[in-house]
């Protein structure tokens, strides 16, 4: 039978079938071309760690994103390794490279200084954060310190006032399931907007994995009147249990259907890494599917998720692209080690 002949009468079973897999969202859903995406890395601690990063930054790099990241541990704690981090990223890639900073347990002079620094590197986009105090503590802010995020962003955006950085990108955190500190959901939200106010351009989310989270948040933001961009923050399940006790201590949640679907994968990596897959690509295909067209990956320094979740959105290897012809090889493995989401 070739392509275009008839199709021949079936059972009513058969057509039933056919009827349901026709009714069926993703078929019909074209992949969008117009996807942007963006990749957050943690500052690598040794040397292996280093060359992984290499690994992954130039296995993602064909991908074209609009920017990386790399986090920076709250208190300065791995501000060396953030910096040497960005320099190496900046170096080898043609990727813009953002430079987290956070502003508990620092005064102003200090932020002031890695402001400087980053900027001395090329940087013109941070991801300014208030970060989490140190464990035992309540605040962690110092005297003479920004006492929040949006006070940080005011501070960065008076530091390079009139300067040739004036034009510096600024992206802000923001809580789709609200901050666990946060006094309610109003007040989360309205702290949101008093970052964007105070001169943020954008908003990167926390994880979450229930799309209508996100898209429930993005409305009442929308209503809140915060018109600045606000991204998903995509974490593929690299590691379930790690996913799980990092979901706990900051607020998100994991819906128990992942149970049954990582459930006993323990020893099957490779099957947990194909589940994993299915689930940040139907994630990322229904927030597509409502107009959603940037998306930042949480890729903990491991690419294959991360490039087979873009390329199920349509964000192929442009083919000029150093290293083009094998964006997902050459890279770390799997690991069931827990996620190091920030750089504490
Ligand atoms: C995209 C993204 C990137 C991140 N990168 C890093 C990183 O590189 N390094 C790192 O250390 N952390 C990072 N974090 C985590 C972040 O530092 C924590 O979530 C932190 O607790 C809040 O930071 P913020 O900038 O959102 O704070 P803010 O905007 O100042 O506050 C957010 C909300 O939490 C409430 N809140 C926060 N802290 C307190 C407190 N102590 N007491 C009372 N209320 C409080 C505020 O009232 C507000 O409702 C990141 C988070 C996101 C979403």
């Amino acid at each position: 039978m070739t392509a275009d002949a008839p199709i021949a009468d079936t059972t009513p079973v058969e057509r039933a079938t056919r009827d349901r897999l026709a009714r069926r969202p993703w078929p019909a859903t074209p992949i969008r071309s117009d996807i942007e995406v963006s990749f957050e890395f943690f500052p690598p601690a040794t040397p292996t760690g280093e060359r992984k990063l290499a690994a992954c930054a130039s296995a993602l790099a064909p991908l074209r994103p609009s920017f990386v990241s790399v986090t920076y541990g709250a208190g300065g704690s791995t501000q060396d390794r953030t910096q040497r981090a960005i320099e190496q990223l900046a170096a080898t890639e043609a990727v813009p490279v953002a430079g987290h900073l956070t502003c508990v347990g620092a005064t102003r002079e200090t932020v002031g200084g890695v402001i400087d620094t980053y900027l001395n590197t090329g940087v013109r986009h941070i991801v300014a954060l208030r970060g989490d105090p140190p464990e035992g503590q309540t605040d962690g802010t110092v005297d003479g310190g920004y006492r929040s995020a949006a006070e940080l962003v005011a501070g960065i955006r008076r530091h390079v006032e009139g300067t040739e950085a004036a034009d510096l990108e600024i992206s802000v955190g923001a809580y789709p399931e609200v901050h666990p500190r946060a006094v309610s959901a109003k007040a989360d939200l309205d702290n949101l907007k008093a970052k964007i106010d105070a001169g943020a351009t954008r908003a990167i989310t926390q994880f979450f994995f229930d799309p209508a989270v996100f898209l429930r948040f993005l409305d009442a933001a929308r209503s809140a009147g915060i018109t600045a961009p606000i991204v998903p923050g995509i974490m593929p399940v690299n590691s379930y249990e790690g996913i799980k006790r990092f979901a706990a201590r900051c607020g998100a949640s994991v819906p128990s259907w992942l149970d049954d679907l990582f459930g006993g994968l323990d020893d099957a990596p490779e099957v947990r890494q194909m589940v994993a897959a299915t689930v940040a690509a139907e994630q990322c295909r229904r927030l597509a599917e409502h107009g959603v067209r940037q998306f930042h990956f949480y890729t903990l320094n491991k690419p294959e998720l991360t490039a087979a979740t873009c390329r199920i959105l349509g964000v192929l290897p442009t083919p000029d692209a150093p290293g083009a012809e094998s964006p997902e090889a050459d890279t770390a493995g799997p690991s069931a080690t827990a996620p190091q989401r920030t750089a504490s």
